[in-house]
């Protein structure tokens, strides 16, 4: 990795045009949850004490390139400002006149927030007018937006190609933490994937098992390896007519030799409630009717082994249905014991995905892994191996 940060730069009375992700929820015009705002504060602060003029720039929703005025960033000027205890200007527009008389009004230590760059139509377009445009008003850019790098988008990509252009201190750490797993990482490295289907995760199966030691195979994907082998799985969540490309995902592990490590023994139920009935059964005692929701005591206490023989961890997809208890407990119990060696300083433990942010939370764990990534897409495409183009414009700034 070799892009420049914060501390490269020369701040005093800069204008430092600043991607930010504010696509925050909102409802009736309000802001719901300020996650992302907090997240940016750390930049806009190192900004401020450095003393450039703080332009933030911004998409919100799927405005389709043209003014929608619900989808507005000025509901967000109000919270941010209260969260950095400092006043924030709000341009109408992210681009000409209007944009540049508020960024022209600004003193060394203003914050100004410019509207949702999504309204213009050469956004999404990567359109090179757009980044000159928006460049007009910026001596610097400063990417922070990690969830928003694998779009090649004028504010995310086009920009970093026409102004020198530095991580925020939030994309540094997305950055750092996404090497430490699985660019230069601590070997060995030990993948958990959980998750529903196979079909969704294939390209990230095939990345990681080609650069892991092991991989641990969990979920509802897990049966159609199973069933791949042979096992009946009942009635369980399966994709039959994935089960050739389940054997060649085997195949390539066993020729790179990443150890797969599939579930052993499951938890089984004939319906998905809280509370259900629940049996743990081998794999070859798993009846018609019933349906795999979690991973057994054995396939558990094998991951738990598997973890405490790994410097790493990586880890995207539940092991099971944990929206629905007892149907957590396999992913509840894994993360608390990887936390644990986290905070014990003994493993590096990295985990993204939507689904399993939020079994993270359930299990209260968050905080103690070394990085969670709340970016979403933008964590899937890094997890498969893909070049993020708005990280590929930083990394290509210092050449
Ligand atoms: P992420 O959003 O973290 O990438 P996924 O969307 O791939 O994760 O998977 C999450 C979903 O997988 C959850 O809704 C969970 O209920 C489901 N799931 C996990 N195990 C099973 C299972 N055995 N059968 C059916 N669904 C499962
Ligand atoms: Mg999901």
């Amino acid at each position: 990795m070799t892009f420049k940060t914060l501390d490269d730069a020369d701040l005093a009375g800069k204008r430092a045009l600043v991607r930010v992700d504010f696509n925050v929820p909102m409802a009736d015009g309000r802001v719901t949850d300020d996650t992302r705002l907090r997240a940016a504060l750390p930049t806009i602060e190192k900004l401020r004490k450095g003393g450039a003029k703080v332009i933030l720039l911004a998409h919100f929703d799927r405005p389709k390139g043209k003014r929608v005025p619900e989808m507005s960033l000025k509901p967000v000027v109000e919270p941010l400002a209260k969260l950095l205890g400092a006043p924030v200007a709000f341009a109408d527009d992210s681009v000409g006149p209007t944009a540049k008389a508020a960024v022209d009004a600004l003193q060394p230590g203003d914050v100004l927030l410019l509207e949702n760059v999504r309204f213009e139509a050469g956004e999404e377009k990567n359109d090179p007018a757009l980044a000159q445009a928006l460049a007009a008003n910026g001596d610097l850019y400063v990417n922070d937006a990690f969830s928003a790098a694998h779009r090649a988008h004028a504010s995310t990509e086009g920009l970093a190609r026409v102004l020198p252009a530095y991580a925020g201190e939030q994309m540094r750490r997305e950055l750092q933490a996404l090497d430490a797993a699985l660019g230069a990482p601590k070997r060995p490295v030990l993948g958990i994937v959980g998750g529903s289907k196979v079909s969704t995760k294939l390209d990230l199966l095939n990345n990681l098992v080609g650069k892991l030691d092991r991989l641990a195979i969990g979920g509802g994907m897990a049966n159609t390896f199973l069933a791949a082998q042979g096992v009946d799985v009942g009635a369980s969540l399966c994709e039959h007519d994935l089960a050739d490309t389940a054997r060649q995902i085997m195949a390539t592990a066993k020729a790179k030799g990443c150890e797969l490590l599939l579930p052993v023994d499951v938890v089984v139920a004939e319906k998905v409630e809280p509370g259900a009935a629940s049996t743990v059964r081998d794999l070859d005692a798993i009846g018609a009717a019933d349906r795999i929701l979690d991973a057994g005591p054995k396939t558990l206490a094998r991951l738990i082994a598997a973890m405490d023989a790994s410097a790493t961890l990586v880890w995207n997809g539940p092991l099971g249905v944990f929206e629905v208890p007892p149907f957590d407990k396999a992913t509840v119990d894994a993360a608390n014991h990887a936390a644990q060696l986290a905070k014990a300083g003994k493993l590096v433990a990295v985990a993204g995905g939507g689904d399993t942010v939020a079994a993270l939370n359930v299990a209260g764990v968050t905080e103690d892994f070394t990085f969670v990534s709340t970016a979403g897409g933008a964590f899937l495409e890094w997890m498969e191996g893909k070049t993020l183009p708005g990280v590929a414009a930083l990394n290509e700034q210092v050449g």
